[in-house]
């Protein structure tokens, strides 16, 4: 039997994995990237730093992102110690910065069809189910439509850690367990149409941010682990119209010791995650995979870089995550 051979397979076609697809196929690389689901599809992550936009700019979607019509706002509400105040991004001499309320089943299907018209192979709905290892190096993939080798592959598939827990690696927790329970509502919401809030109280914090024109989106994370009830929402949209049931996700700050080795790469949430305070996954996602593509390059120009390529990964990981998790650790202090 021949096995079909591509220089990179990304798994996960979230915004992390497209963006190393992207940076991969514009280096020429043959790349061949994997999604279980079909899309359109929902997924939590729709509040966006206007930090994004060089990198989108990089990847060529800045101006469909532009046109797609997402809702854009100057900053956030906060309520932490002190009373609600404003907190704005910020401006330069081309204005005020706007961040991005981006429908992610829009945002990532513009990041999916770029990397489609750069020349990257996409299958799906397609599920990557086991790292092929040979030698101590990843080699390729099994699917549920076949076997892929690969001279890299690239776990991109969010904070399951689909390719940690296949090698066995290290996945570190920086924090207590922590749940963030969710939910969408519809209708009219006044007091969040310019801008989210965040507002804590004494047993957590609840987000809040007006997501596109009739939708709403809340997140509840409470640090003694209570639970939420399922059919709880924030106050600020009583009357508005429960989409569903509240949802939970695992947001335990984490990080996978070693995020890229021997034919590998860990990308966006596969690699580290946060809580979602931080509202910076998506831009970490991208901007990994743009580091990622670019040091998958280095390594097919000269093999002999692969092992500096790996460590300068694995430290550029490592400095990202323990900022943002020494920002929080400031944030949450008064819970200690
Ligand atoms: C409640 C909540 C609120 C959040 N709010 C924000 C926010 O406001 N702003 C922000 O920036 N971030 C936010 N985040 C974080 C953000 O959602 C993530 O950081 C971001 O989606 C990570 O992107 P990714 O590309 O690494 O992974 P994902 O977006 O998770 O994409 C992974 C993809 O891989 C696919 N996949 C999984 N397994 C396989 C497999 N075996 N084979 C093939 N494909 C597979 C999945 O279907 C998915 O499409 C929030 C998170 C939560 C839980």
């Amino acid at each position: 039997m021949t096995v079909e051979m591509y220089d990179v397979i990304v798994v996960g076609g979230g915004p992390g994995g497209s963006a190393a697809a992207i940076s991969c196929a514009c280096a020429n690389l043959r790349v061949l990237l994997l999604e279980k689901l079909p899309f359109p599809r929902e997924h939590p992550g729709e509040t966006l730093h206007p930090g994004i936009e060089p990198l989108l700019k990089q990847l060529g979607v800045l101006d469909r992102v532009l046109a797609a019509g997402f809702l854009r706002h100057q900053g956030t509400w906060v309520q932490w110690e002190d009373g609600l105040q404003f907190v704005p991004f910020g401006e330069d001499e081309s204005g005020v910065w706007q961040g991005f309320q981006a429908w992610r089943a829009d945002f990532d299907k513009i990041l999916l069809e770029r990397a489609k018209a750069v020349g990257v192979e996409v299958l799906q709905p397609c599920r990557a189910s086991r790292l092929i290892v040979r030698e101590e190096r990843a080699i390729g993939v099994e699917t549920s439509r076949g076997v892929f080798h690969a001279s890299i592959v690239m776990d991109a598939a969010g904070g399951h850690h689909w390719l940690a827990k296949q090698l066995g690696l290290q996945i570190r927790p920086y924090s207590p367990p922590l749940i963030a329970y969710y939910g969408y509502v519809r209708g009219n919401c006044p007091i969040r149409e310019e801008a989210p809030a965040i507002i804590a109280d004494e047993q957590g914090w609840t987000w809040t941010a007006k997501v596109s024109p009739d939708r709403y989106q809340w997140t509840r994370l409470t640090f003694n682990g209570d639970w939420v009830k399922r059919d709880w929402f924030p106050e600020e949209f009583s009357g508005l119209n429960p989409m569903g049931q509240s949802r939970v996700a695992d947001v335990t700050w984490r990080k996978v010791d070693r995020p890229a080795g021997l034919g590998y790469f860990l990308v966006g949430d596969a690699a580290a995650a946060i809580d979602p305070a931080s509202s910076h996954g998506v831009l970490k996602a991208v901007m990994s995979g743009i580091m990622a593509g670019h040091l998958a390059k280095l390594i097919f120009k000269d093999s002999q870089l692969e092992h500096k390529a790996i460590e300068e990964y694995c430290q550029w990981v490592r400095g990202w995550f323990h900022h943002d998790i020494e920002k929080l650790k400031q944030l949450y202090a008064r819970w200690d």
